[in-house]
C-alpha cells in the first residue's frame, strides 16, 4: 500500500500540495488528472523522495520516505517512468534495462539479459535490443523506459505523463502496453492527460486542483453527472 497522509509541499510562498490524502492498494490502477501546474508531478516526486515534505507523511508498504532506510526500501518498490525519455544515451536499450538489476539487485548478467529480452519482446521491441536511444522513436524509447522500470520487479508503477511528448500513433503504442499491464494486475499510479484511456483502465480517478484533491472516485462515478461532474471545476476540466 502507498499511503499519502496530509501531505503539504511548498516552493517558497507557493503551496503546491495542500493536504493530500491518498491510498493506493496493491492491484489498483489509480489515475491522477488535473490541469498543468496542479501538483501532479510534485506528488510523484514526493513519493520517490525527490522532494522534501513540508507536512504530512508518505509511506510505501510501511516504509516512510522521509527516513533514509525507508526511502531506499520505498524506491525499491516503486518503478517510475517520466514524461521525458530519460534513457542513458550511451547505453543500448538492453543495457539500459539490465543496469539496475545487475548493479542493485545483483542479478547475474546472463539472467538479467534474458529477463530484459522477455520484457522487450512483450513490448514488441526484441529486435531493437542493441539499438542506442538515439536510434529509437519516442514511442520506442518510452517502451524501453517502461521495461527498465519493470526490470526491477517493482510492486508499484508510477507513470508521469509518459505519452504527453508523443504523437498520436506513438501514444497508442505506449497506451497499449500500459493497458496490458493494468489488466495483468500491475499496481499503477498514472498521471495522464489521456482521459478516455484513464476512464477505461482505472479503478479510481483522482483530480488535483491547485494542490488540493478535489475528487477520489471510482472511475465510472468520476465521469457521472451526479459524481465528479457535479463539481464545476471538474466538469470544466473535462469539457
Ligand atoms: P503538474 O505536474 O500538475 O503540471 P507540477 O507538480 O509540475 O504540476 O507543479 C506544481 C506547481 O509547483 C507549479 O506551480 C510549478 O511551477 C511549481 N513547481 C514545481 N517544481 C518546482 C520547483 N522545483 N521549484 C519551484 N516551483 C516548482
Ligand atoms: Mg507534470
Amino acid at each position: 500500500m502507498i499511503e499519502i497522509a496530509g501531505v503539504i509541499k511548498r516552493f517558497g510562498a507557493n503551496t503546491v500540495l495542500d493536504g493530500i490524502d491518498l491510498r493506493i492498494a496493491p492491484g489498483e490502477v489509480v489515475s491522477i488528472l488535473g490541469a498543468s501546474g496542479s501538483g501532479k508531478s510534485t506528488l510523484i516526486r514526493c513519493i520517490n523522495g525527490l522532494e522534501k515534505l513540508d507536512g504530512g507523511a508518505i509511506s510505501v508498504d510501511g516504509h516512510r520516505v522521509d527516513d533514509p532506510n525507508g526511502l531506499r526500501q520505498a524506491r525499491r518498490s516503486c518503478g517510475t517512468v517520466f514524461q521525458l525519455f530519460n534513457l542513458y544515451p550511451h547505453m543500448t536499450a538492453l543495457q539500459n534495462i539490465t543496469l539496475a538489476p545487475i548493479e542493485v539487485l545483483k542479478v547475474p548478467r546472463r539472467q538479467a539479459e534474458e529477463e530484459a529480452r522477455e520484457l522487450l519482446a512483450a513490448v514488441g521491441l526484441l529486435e531493437r535490443a542493441d539499438a542506442w536511444p538515439a536510434q529509437l522513436s519516442g514511442g520506442q524509447r518510452q517502451r524501453v523506459g517502461i521495461c527498465r522500470a519493470l526490470a526491477m520487479k517493482p510492486r508499484y508503477l508510477l507513470l508521469d505523463e509518459v505519452t504527453s511528448a508523443l504523437d498520436p500513433e506513438m501514444t497508442a503504442e505506449v497506451l497499449a502496453i500500459l493497458g496490458k499491464l493494468a489488466r495483468s494486475g500491475t499496481t499503477m499510479l498514472f498521471v495522464t492527460h489521456e482521459i478516455e484511456f484513464a476512464r477505461h483502465i482505472s479503478n479510481r480517478i483522482v483530480f488535483l486542483d491547485g494542490g488540493r484533491l478535489l475528487a477520489d472516485l471510482p472511475a465510472a462515478h468520476f465521469f457521472a453527472q451526479d459524481g465528479g461532474m457535479a463539481q464545476p471545476r471538474i466538469a470544466q476540466f473535462l469539457s
